[in-house]
């Protein structure tokens, strides 16, 4: 049995930022599970981020508060939780001050996501982020599937960005199974706008096919979890927001760690495709596609 872990990274809508949406799952074999978790946690827990979600958009951004504190990297752990938290109560009371209601809760609720990495500077949050993914790499038996849509060349009628790339997604993991003859079945984060849609596409996969190939190996519907709570979707999470931020600000260092996961037939990255419908593109990915 093979689990593939599928999560995203940008949004679906057309109009709005970014540049992309993609679509990731992180395949590994059932057998294999407890151990790559296992190392997983030991990774986390070397930073002091034992049983806490790794989430790869927060832990890259810079913060502030920590900026704003003298020597921050020269301080403990202890003594940077201290010093941050400190930082975030006084800017929340200059807010509350301001009286700007809107302003103070969204700021309240930026810092709640970035506390579990306080104690943390930006460039150790980094390197917690190639160390897992480094470990990830190392494990022969893992492959990445995903489609990276770029929405302003996307010209399918009647389906949206998601529909497409979980369609994708889910044809090349089917083609991957029949080929090593094992079933599979999905697992994906817990997003409640998107999950009866998901379930649904499903269903008529499993009776019609898609639009590629008839589903014989995939088992059941996508089986939805709390992202918070599971490592492996963690490590979509962080292949997915690589691959975006590769091609939009052409950020290769986790993606120069874990692009060798992906699925390969004869030298051909048939894992993984770069949507941008007619329009030429020689970046990488395409390269690595085929795509000529
Ligand atoms: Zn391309």
């Amino acid at each position: 049995m093979l689990i593939l872990y599928i999560d995203e990274s940008g949004v679906e809508e057309l109009k709005a930022p970014p540049e992309h949406f993609v679509l990731l799952g992180v395949m590994i074999p059932a057998d294999q599970w407890k151990r790559l978790d296992g190392f997983l946690d030991r990774k986390k827990a070397k930073y002091g981020l034992e049983g806490v979600e790794i989430h790869t958009a927060w832990m890259t951004r810079r913060y502030a508060e920590q900026e704003s504190i003298p020597d921050f990297e020269k301080l403990d752990r202890n003594a940077r939780r201290a010093a941050v938290t400190t930082a975030i109560r006084q800017r929340a009371g200059v807010l509350g001050v301001q009286g700007n209601s809107k302003k103070i809760k969204s700021y309240r609720r930026q810092s709640k996501t970035i506390e579990p990495y306080i104690h943390l500077t930006h460039d150790e949050r980094l390197k917690c982020l190639e160390d897992l993914a480094r470990e990830l790499a190392s494990w022969g038996t893992v492959r990445i599937f995903g489609e990276a849509i770029s929405k302003r060349d996307f010209s399918v009628r009647n389906k949206t960005p998601y529909e497409v790339a979980f369609e994708q997604v889910m044809t090349r993991f089917e083609a991957y199974l029949a080929q090593v003859k094992e079933s599979g079945i999905v697992v994906h984060d817990n997003n409640t706008t998107v999950a009866p849609r998901l379930t649904k596409l499903s269903r008529k996969f499993h009776q019609q096919g898609t639009l590629y190939r008839r589903i014989r190996n995939i088992v059941e519907t996508p089986l939805f979890v709390d992202s918070a709570l599971t490592s492996m979707i963690q490590m979509a999470d962080m292949c997915a927001f690589a691959l975006r931020r590769f091609l939009e600000n052409n950020e290769t260092t986790l993606w120069d760690i874990v692009e060798q996961r992906v699925d390969r037939k004869n030298g051909v990255a048939v894992g993984l495709r770069h949507y941008t419908a007619g329009r030429r593109c020689q970046c990488r990915l395409c390269v690595a596609h085929g795509r000529r």
